[in-house]
């Protein structure tokens, strides 16, 4: 073999996971551009296949580690009133940072405008089989705020986990694990049984995260695919607010939420949960990625008791990249066709924006589903309405895997902060990167 190729291997093999997945990323965005202008059907299926198949493994241990872990969660915290305090500050920290969200985004789109003259790429770009598909989508969700609370509450567990609907999932986890806390001794069999399907499926997701380098690749490389440098160049201003809001949340919001109500270093909570952030980027799933982000932030000290209590509960109802996104978007449309949001609007698009992204399960697309709730009511024509969503929809992916990194790395945030306020995460093992070898022995 040739030297060079040994050193590139060695160096390979040498580096860790979180850089392999990296490169993947990186290679992803770059084949991605490449393949936009140079279209192959058999490239595009095969990379398409391997993104599907990393998804689908993932997706697979999902739902049994979600139960196991509220189970295991809940119950080893017992006392229920431990659990309403963890509970009750769980929900006001993911509040604020939500609140902060919308705050941001509100305040960047409006300061930037990025609305003004896209209203004519919005109408002309757009085919019109995606209006129509686009169309139904807002006629469902329209007055349906109420029907999709009910639907938290699930009619029959087994056909929820059948259904894999995540919400209902965690509502009958939490009520049969707070339940199961409170019978007592009795419950030990049933919780050793959670304790071995935990133990399993955290085995499975380490064997799963060695093809995580090839799959984000792949699904990078296909979403990239789909948008060329032109349509960059065309919403860059809108890109540009996004990527400014989800920055200032990453750079600047977290870490001073981490300094008001932790000691957690900001850094060396990223650098922990730095895989669980790019696969994240990758799968546009914070459900999908919630067995990396439990890994991660558990193998660096976040205890246990706090990880699988905050940790999927976040996935699933702490979206604050998503209400960013939602008000940014929403703002935008408002801009480019001239409708004049007043301070009352903008404050019940913030509201509206906050419940909406919470009801968003952690799954592709989802975010661009229930905006169709905080678009309702700004004054867009049918037909505005229509069409500014359908332009949302040509670029969702790339939006969804930027705000999804945002969705996971708050639920880390959260879930160090209760971890440090508990006296729940041991120092040594975050601040201390040579402890970081790969996520699970
Ligand atoms: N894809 C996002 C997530 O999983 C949800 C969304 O569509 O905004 O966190």
């Amino acid at each position: 073999m040739k030297l060079y190729m040994q050193v590139l291997i060695a160096l390979g093999l040498g580096l860790k996971r979180n850089w392999h997945i990296f490169v993947g990323l990186i290679l992803g965005i770059i084949s991605g551009v490449w393949l936009h202008t140079h279209q192959n059907p058999m490239i595009m299926a095969t990379l398409d296949f391997i993104g599907q198949l990393f998804i689908r493994l993932i997706q697979m241990v999902v739902i049994p580690l979600v139960i196991s872990a509220i189970v295991i969660g809940i119950t080893s915290i017992g006392d229920s009133k431990q659990l309403g305090k963890l509970g009750t500050k769980m929900i006001f920290y993911y509040a604020i940072i939500t609140l902060v969200a919308v705050v941001v985004g509100a305040g960047l789109a409006l300061l930037i405008k990025p609305g003004l003259g896209a209203a004519t790429y919005i109408t002309s770009d757009i085919a019109t089989d995606i209006q129509s598909h686009v169309a139904a989508t807002i006629e469902a969700q329209r007055g349906n705020l109420l029907n999709i609370i009910l639907g938290f509450v699930p009619k029959n567990p087994l056909s929820s986990i059948a259904a894999g609907e995540m919400v209902p999932i965690i509502v009958f986890a939490v009520f049969f694990s707070v339940a199961l806390a409170k019978v007592g001794e009795i419950n030990r069999p049933f919780v050793s049984f959670f304790e071995s399907i935990f133990a399993a499926t955290m085995k499975i997701t380490d064997w799963i995260m060695c093809f995580a380098a090839p799959g984000v690749f792949a699904l990078t490389a296909v979403a990239v695919s789909h948008f060329g440098i032109d349509i960059f160049m065309a919403i860059s201003k809108y890109l540009g607010v996004l990527a400014l809001g989800f920055g200032i949340q990453m750079f600047i919001v977290y870490p001073i939420f981490l300094k008001i109500f932790s000691k957690v270093p900001v850094l060396m909570l990223y650098a922990a949960i730095a895989e669980a952030m790019m696969v994240a980027f990758g799968t546009a799933s914070s459900s999908a990625t919630l067995p990396l982000t439990i890994a991660c932030c558990e193998k660096r000290g976040i205890s246990h008791k706090v990880t699988s209590f905050v940790i999927p509960l976040g996935a699933t109802l702490n979206m604050d990249g998503t209400a960013l996104l939602q008000v940014v978007a929403v703002i935008f449309l408002a801009q480019a066709y001239g409708v004049v949001l007043t301070p009352l609007i903008i404050v019940q698009v913030a509201l509206l924006a906050i419940i909406a992204s919470s009801t968003s399960a952690g799954i592709p697309g989802a975010g661009l589903i229930t905006i169709a709730l905080v678009l309702n009511g700004i004054g867009l024509s049918p037909e505005q309405l229509v069409a500014g969503f359908a332009f949302l929809f040509t670029i969702e992916r790339i939006t969804d895997m930027m705000r999804t990194l945002v969705n996971v790395t708050s639920d880390a945030v959260v879930a160090a902060a209760i971890a440090d306020n508990e006296n729940e995460i041991n120092y040594d093992l975050l601040n201390n990167p040579e402890e970081y070898n790969e996520v699970i022995d």
